[in-house]
Order: C-alpha cells, then structure tokens, then sequence
C-alpha cells in the first residue's frame, strides 16, 4: 500500500510559510506533495512516513508529531532544525530513507526504537 503522490504541487511551499523548516515534500495521510520531482529516497522517505500515519491511526500521528517537536523544541530548546530531526518518525524515515529494501522489510512501528534515549541528536552534537 502507497500514498498518492502528487509532484509539482504548491503545498508545501504553503506550508513551509508557517513551519520552522523549508519543506520540499510532505506526507499528509494518504497523499505526498512534492514541490518537484520525487527521487526515489524522497518517495521511500515520504512513504516510511504514510506507514507511521496508518500505524498509528492518522490522529495518534498527528499527536504524538506535533507533541514530540514541541517537547523537543519547548522544553528541550532545540532549535527548530533539530527539534525536527529529532522527532522520531523522522529519524526512522532519514535512516532508512536510502534502502531500497526498507519498506519490504520494515516491522510496524518500527519508529519506536527512536524513542531510545541514545539516539537523541543533541548527544551526538555534544560530542563532537
Ligand atoms: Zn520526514
């Protein structure tokens, strides 16, 4: 199962109006909008994501999203670029995003191994 894609689209540059981020492509339940032409990594990226959407029953999703960037981005003060990458749904999608085998053998939610402490980008910021 896959999303419907849709290249050459205007909402993510609507979108990137009001996100702490430039959006390029955005997974919005069952569609992926693209401001261009979907490379294979993005379309993989974007479909990790429609997985997480159905996992989680599209609102649990949004939720926990939206709640963990505030967590990262309130609570933590991280900025807005790394509160992002941080959110654990998108930290399973960059991992995996170049493995053209991922979605055939990714486990459903798979996502929750993120939630590990360790793989928290600040520590691996500290120490370097
Ligand atoms: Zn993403």
């Amino acid at each position: 199962m896959s999303p419907i894609f849709i290249e050459n689209s205007r909402v993510p540059v609507l979108l990137s109006k009001v996100s702490p981020i430039e959006i390029y492509a955005i997974s919005l339940v069952f569609f992926v909008f693209c401001r261009g032409e979907l490379s294979e990594t993005t379309r993989r990226h974007e479909t990790i994501h429609f997985r997480q959407w159905l996992e989680l029953l599209i609102v649990g999703f949004a939720c926990l999203y939206v709640g963990t960037w505030l967590w990262f981005r309130l609570v933590k003060r991280y900025s807005g670029e790394l509160a992002y990458r941080s959110i654990p749904f998108e930290q399973e999608a960059y991992d995996n995003q170049g493995d053209p085998d991922y979605l055939n053998s990714r486990s459903c939610y798979a996502w929750m191994k993120y939630l590990r402490p360790s793989r928290d980008p600040s520590d691996e910021a500290r120490r370097t």
